[in-house]
């Protein structure tokens, strides 16, 4: 990694630390617990069919990659700084430490394998008005790639 890129990152953590007083306090508790350290943030039902993308250009390791009708998260690749969650309109993006997660965990290192990856905004599908805050979209997964950038 670039040492401009490396310095950007850095720049972000300290702000989004600054911001919302989370994710560096989260991982140092971890690891005072002597716990695996590895961190990530998930993307869970509320992003089927919405697929709004306004994360993908914010992240500073671009890990976000995309199915047919929802983005996932690459669990190896997010380094936890925690900038992507409050950019998401119906509020998909959450901590994996946050109860209920365990399938969306799962998922999201799943699918992070085999769709592309995305780091550009696209239009979001003409009907994803329709589909926020719709309870039950697992359903409605699909597990067909994207097209990525
Ligand atoms: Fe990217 Fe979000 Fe992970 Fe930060 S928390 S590295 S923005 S996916």
């Amino acid at each position: 990694m670039s040492a401009p890129r490396l310095k950007a990152i850095s720049s972000i953590i300290v702000l989004q630390v600054r911001r919302y007083g989370r994710s560096l306090p989260r991982r140092r508790r971890w690891v005072a617990a002597g716990l695996d350290a590895r961190l990530t943030y998930v993307i869970n039902e509320s992003c089927i069919k919405c697929k709004l993308m306004d994360c993908v250009e914010i992240c500073p390791v671009d890990c976000f990659y995309e199915g047919e009708n929802m983005l996932v998260i690459h669990p190896d690749e997010c380094i936890d700084c925690g900038v992507c969650e409050p950019e998401c309109p119906v509020d998909a993006i959450k901590p994996d430490t946050e109860p209920g997660m365990e399938r969306w965990i799962e998922i999201n290192a799943q699918y992070a394998k085999s769709w592309p990856n995305i780091t550009v905004k696209k239009p979001p599908p003409a009907d994803a008005k329709e589909w926020e805050g719709k309870p039950d979209k697992l359903q409605h997964l699909s597990s067909n790639p994207g097209t990525g950038d």
